[in-house]
């Protein structure tokens, strides 16, 4: 439990507390009957399906991931991608030109991105040798303007999970919002953090249908968090952010039972195979451990790899620019057809 009196309220921009939401037709009035004579919106009345405006809370997509995670829908955001649903929580909580983030390199590029374009400092911190976050050195570096933290646990490039304790540890001491992105959580053998939304009253977590649910063309990004901190996205998020075709698809996959976890179960079996074969390619000097879907390894010459890969046809990810990440090649798993050609390549290319 917290133990700090925190209060998010400290941590809301004066602007964004002060603002008077858009209120939407769907907004203000919310019935669903097909009875109804919908004149408020000035939409085309002639039905092709995409003719209304999407329910602007996607009430029926939050009813079907409230079962799958166990977690009630009234801890649930959802956005245009995480993408979104990340730029969401830096103009709730981030003063342009004022207040800072704390990042942990290498990580995934958007937060990042999301600072420079929203004028918000980066602070970073370095994982250590084994990727894992420096509890000391974040607190240390942290300041009274410091207002998100971003842990990516699976991490993304080098794909294995942050220690529990050092995560526990960062929710208790920071004295800002504590984003932990779950991207890649359910191809982890740890536990999601959206279980103890109750007990961190600054703990924001992030998921995606991108990878394990396989409709990263949809873009729909998921935020938990506790009903305050929803309730200020949820005044800031556009109001039909996410679309009516989107919220179809995801109603309509999600609904078919033991899809994804098979999926996902299938990927993980292609993950040890290619984990396994990969040790007998030369040029690789080690193989890091991974939670998610994809494998990091350290090569001889990452950037010469990498060119040698494209003209085979295959395009893996090149980390080598990234801290910690010398001479790194990010692969990810595939189908078993695809990483058996991947493997093949890799042999005739150490050979010549
Ligand atoms: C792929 C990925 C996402 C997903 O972003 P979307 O906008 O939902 O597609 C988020 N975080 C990390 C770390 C990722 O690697």
């Amino acid at each position: 439990m917290k133990t700090t009196n925190f209060n998010i309220d400290n941590l809301i921009r004066p602007s964004i507390k002060a603002l008077k939401p858009y209120s939407s037709a769907r907004d203000e009035f919310q019935g669903t009957s097909d009875a109804m004579v919908f004149l408020d919106a000035n939409e085309n009345p002639f039905n092709n399906g995409v003719n209304r405006y999407p329910d602007p809370q996607q009430g029926d997509v939050k009813a079907i991931l409230s079962e799958i995670k166990n977690v009630n829908s009234k801890h649930i955001l959802l956005g245009n991608g995480s993408d979104e649903v990340l730029d969401l929580i830096f103009r709730a909580f981030c003063e342009p030109n004022k207040d800072n983030i704390i990042i942990l390199p290498p990580t995934y590029g958007m937060y990042s991105v999301l600072a420079n374009i929203n004028a918000i400092t980066i602070k970073e911190v370095q994982l250590s040798d084994s990727f894992q976050p420096q509890v000391e050195e974040i607190l240390n570096i942290t300041d009274g303007s410091s207002k998100i933290l971003f842990l990516c646990s699976p991490n993304n490039p080098t794909g294995n999970s942050f220690s529990s304790e050092s995560i526990e540890t960062l929710l208790n001491k920071f004295k800002g919002v504590v984003v932990i992105d779950e991207a890649y959580i359910d191809f982890s053998k740890e536990k999601s953090w959206i279980d103890r939304l109750e007990e961190f009253p600054n703990l924001i977590v992030t998921q995606t249908l991108s990878k394990a649910y396989g409709m990263a063309g949809i873009r729909l990004g998921i935020c938990y968090a506790s009903t305050k901190i929803i309730s200020v996205l949820n005044r800031i998020k556009p109001p039909y952010n996410v679309n009516e075709l989107t919220q179809q698809k995801a109603i309509q996959q999600l609904s078919i039972k033991d899809l994804a976890t098979n999926q996902i179960n299938g990927i993980l079996k292609e993950r040890a195979n290619l984990i396994s074969e990969l040790q007998s390619v030369s040029f690789i000097s080690k193989i890091y451990p991974s939670d998610a879907n994809f494998v990091l390894v350290k090569v001889d010459d990452a950037s010469k790899r990498y060119d040698q890969l494209i003209d085979k046809g295959i395009v893996i990810r090149n980390r080598t620019t990234q801290p910690g990440c010398e001479n790194c090649l990010r692969l990810t798993v595939g189908t078993k057809e695809e990483n058996t050609i991947l493997i093949k390549n890799l042999l005739l290319i150490s050979k010549s």
